[in-house]
């Protein structure tokens, strides 16, 4: 495996409203997760960006004698095309940023058709107004023509197909989508509640859903080990059945053309009946990393949607000194800390909504019987003469299809 030596350069804000040391170790470990090395850090204050280098004119040349055994120079947030094309020319390296590196992490891990297919066109919407700027033998290992002298005119033309791309893959996308949905809509006809599972990357949201099913979802202590959103039933409190999905994790700055991209994804967040919005309580940037979901999910389009706001790691903190959002729920996966508690209210919420019934079911009607106790925890159940005599909470759907037994 082939490790890239690189340099990262962020700018310190005189006025930040974000920790510096924590956004360049999130860049640290992104680089880590593209098989980076990260030889050397270097940190310019100022006021604002310049729209020329981004950093500094006097830095840039700075930058130049630190390059000695390095292969690229990644910047902290997303570059301009402009900055990139002046960096590339100035530096005489490959020049990369914070956009750059999340893509190339979506890029090795997506495993389904679906999030192939949506880092493809992210990718190719980033490189498009990029492709002026760069140097022509990076340009044709990433895929451009590579013909030299040709100018304007190949640019032009490598900008057409692109396009062209984008589009193909965007239609091959819709038709996976189009297939999704209508399996989905198969599912929703058998009433269950559905909880996603959202929140920073990180936070343990795939941990969480290993503790509720067996069939195990990769979960790592690694930015973005889960790109897929994966469904599995689960059941509360042993007999409370629902379906829980994990989904990629959000993090600052995700590129925006990413969240488009991944929007398809995140569908099954939309169609959810509660979110668990799973937060690492250890974390010193615990309500950046809160801020950054809910603007995700605005972004998403998902606003209305119930919310439970589950504080995890609470096994690695000595005292709790955040002001939780409400509602919430303060747990531990990993010592198995308040779990049942976090599944009570996770029904308390979900079946707010339920009536509660009381049927006396005849001996012939054994599939009624049957969905039932499948379906919904019982709280009473009697084996009378000619009838079985049942008493529980069930969705309006069902309460209005099994009134006939009152
Ligand atoms: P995700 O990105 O939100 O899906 O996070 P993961 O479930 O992959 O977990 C990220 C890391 O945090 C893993 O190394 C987990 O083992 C760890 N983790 C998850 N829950 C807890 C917890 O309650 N306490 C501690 N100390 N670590 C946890
Ligand atoms: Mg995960």
């Amino acid at each position: 495996m082939i490790i890239l030596n690189v340099l990262l350069v962020a700018v310190e804000y005189f006025s930040m409203n974000y920790d510096l040391q924590v956004s360049i170790e999130e860049l640290i470990q992104l680089a880590n997760a593209c098989n980076m090395e990260v030889k050397e850090v270097i940190i310019q204050k100022l006021n604002e960006r310049t729209p020329q280098y981004y950093i500094g004119k006097g830095k840039v040349n700075e930058i130049k004698n630190h390059l000695y055994d390095i292969d690229m120079v990644i910047f902290n947030e997303e570059l301009s095309p402009m900055q990139v094309k002046n960096l590339t020319d100035a530096l005489l390296i490959e020049v990369s940023d914070r956009s750059d590196l999340i893509l190339r992490i979506f890029e090795q891990r997506a495993k389904s058709q679906e999030a192939k297919l949506q880092v493809k066109i992210a990718r190719n919407q980033y490189l498009l107004p990029r492709l002026a700027g760069m140097r022509k033998d990076i340009y044709s290992q990433q895929g451009g023509s590579g013909f030299r002298g040709s100018g304007e005119k190949q640019i032009e033309l490598d900008k057409r197909m692109i396009h062209k791309q984008i589009v193909q893959y965007q239609k091959e996308l819709n038709q996976l989508v189009s297939r999704r949905q209508t399996q989905r809509k198969r599912r929703k006809k058998h009433d269950m509640k559905i909880v996603s599972l959202v929140g920073y990357t990180n936070s343990g949201k795939s941990s969480l859903l290993n503790y509720f099913s067996d069939k195990k979802v990769l979960e790592k202590d690694m930015l973005f080990a889960t790109l897929e959103t994966s469904t599995r039933a689960v059941a509360l409190n042993h007999q409370q059945k629902i379906l829980m999905n994990d989904t990629v994790g959000f993090i600052d700055q995700l590129p925006h053309h990413l969240i488009k991209a991944f929007r398809s994804t995140l569908e099954e967040v939309k169609e959810a009946d509660l979110l668990l919005h799973v937060v690492d309580a250890s974390s010193d940037n615990l309500q950046k990393h809160i801020d950054t979901t809910k603007e995700v999910l605005k972004e998403l389009g998902i606003e209305n949607t119930p919310v439970l706001y589950v504080y995890n790691k609470i096994d690695k903190i000595q005292e709790t000194i955040f002001v939780p959002q409400d509602p919430y729920v303060i747990i531990s996966v990993k010592e198995e800390y308040n779990l049942d508690i976090l599944q009570e209210k996770i029904i308390s919420l979900l079946f707010n909504d339920y009536e509660q019934l009381e049927i006396f079911i005849p001996y012939s009607e054994g599939k009624d019987y049957q969905y039932l106790k499948q379906n919904y925890p019982v709280d009473k159940e009697e084996f009378l003469d000619e009838y079985i005599y049942l008493s529980l909470k069930v969705s309006l759907n069902d309460y209005n299809y099994f009134k006939k037994y009152r």
